[in-house]
């Protein structure tokens, strides 16, 4: 295989076009290659597979980031490599197509008997979705029959050619000067039929199943990004392929750690004097759970100390993010009396002018009264 062309050569845009500026490029390119205009051109399929992979990426703001970072595989490691073929392309743009083309041009290719595309959510916690883990799920799901392996035959038995149509799968009626071409009625197009079906699946070839798969989520998976099961979704008919089984991730939220792309901003509250003093207290770790941090006497509220590498792992194993430690600073409420008079004291050494409580008293109780 050719090595990948950049993208944003492919859709021929510059590498800072706006989201309409490559949506109106991609849609010249897919008409310009789409199937079928050019039917049976290889090249093309090829052409058309290729802007859709460009598109895809360059359209989705975090597949575009890890495409400007890391090149062809900044996107693989987020679970996008591309497509195998258009008829892919039609399932996983799906609507999109109609919308680019105004409905001028069908969507997916008929007849293929390829399965359809499943779609799932899957809610992850925010350490599975750091560290990366494996799940297991259950899908319900069509998948091709176990008895006749996907024929629709009892076992012994053959599919016998359809009468109706001679096995074309299309019958011609004679309409005065026209003849018109329909998909057969008997067969459907099939070309044949079955006369003995298969118990198990009443001759459709496929079966109900809930199929067990084991889930690979991959380490600093972002909320909402999607992974791809290929051939994990509907089974094809009579042999074809199955679809693919697109999981979307849900990551949990944890208020611990806020994250933003590869970094997370982690709010720690210390209290006055621990500020004014300096101190050493645990902070919340994503690996460790709580690591010790020193903040230095004088620290200030709203201040912001960044621990390096010590965020979320880049995909990919290209190192990590940072954290960023916001600190909040505790201003005591529950003063007893001797804690009273030793800040009064400290605050008249200082000279520093603070309410008379009996002041203070007077006025609250005054107020009241009145
Ligand atoms: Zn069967
Ligand atoms: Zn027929």
């Amino acid at each position: 295989m050719a090595a990948k062309r950049d993208y944003y050569e492919v859709l021929g845009v510059s590498k800072d076009a706006s989201a309409a500026e490559v949506k109106k490029a991609y849609r010249k390119k897919a008409l310009e290659f789409h199937p079928d205009r050019n039917p049976g051109d290889a090249a093309a399929e090829e052409s058309f597979k290729e802007a859709a992979e460009a598109f895809e990426v360059v359209s989705d703001d975090q597949k575009r980031q890890l495409y400007d970072q890391f090149g062809h595989e900044g996107p693989k490691q987020a679970g996008f490599s591309g497509f195998r073929g258009s008829d892919e392309v039609f399932s996983h743009f799906g609507d999109l197509f109609a919308d680019l083309f105004g409905g001028g041009f069908g969507g997916r290719r008929s007849d293929s008997g390829r399965g359809a595309d499943l779609r799932m959510r899957l809610e992850v916690s925010f350490a599975d979705a750091i560290n990366g883990s494996e799940r297991e799920i259950t899908v319900p799901r069509k998948q091709v029959c176990d008895t006749c392996t996907g024929t629709g035959c009892a076992e012994g038995s053959r599919p016998k050619s359809c009468g109706y149509c001679q096995g074309r799968g299309q019958v011609v009626h004679r309409q005065g000067f026209f003849t018109v071409q329909t998909t057969c009625p008997k067969c459907r197009g099939e070309g044949q039929t079955i006369t003995d079906p298969c118990r198990t699946c009443s001759g459709t070839g496929v079966q109900q199943v809930e199929s067990e798969l084991t889930i690979k989520i991959p380490a600093g998976v972002d909320h909402g990004q999607t992974l791809r099961v290929q051939g994990a979704g509907q089974g094809g008919t009579r042999g074809a392929p199955s679809g693919s089984l697109y999981v979307q991730i849900l990551v949990a939220e944890d208020e611990r750690f806020v994250r933003e792309e590869f970094d997370v901003h982690t709010p720690v509250e210390i209290t006055m004097l621990q500020a004014s003093l300096g101190c050493v207290i645990d902070v919340p770790d994503l690996f460790d759970e709580e690591v010790e941090y020193e903040f230095d006497p004088g620290t200030q509220p709203g201040e912001v100390f960044v621990r390096k590498g010590k965020g979320i792992p880049v995909l990919g194993g290209r190192g990590r993010g940072d954290q960023h430690l916001h600190v909040k600073v505790k201003i005591p409420t529950d003063l007893d009396s001797p804690a009273i008079e030793s800040l009064r004291a400290l605050a008249e050494a200082r000279g520093e002018p603070v309410a008379d409580p009996r002041g203070f008293f007077e006025k609250v109780l005054g107020r009241k009264r009145s």
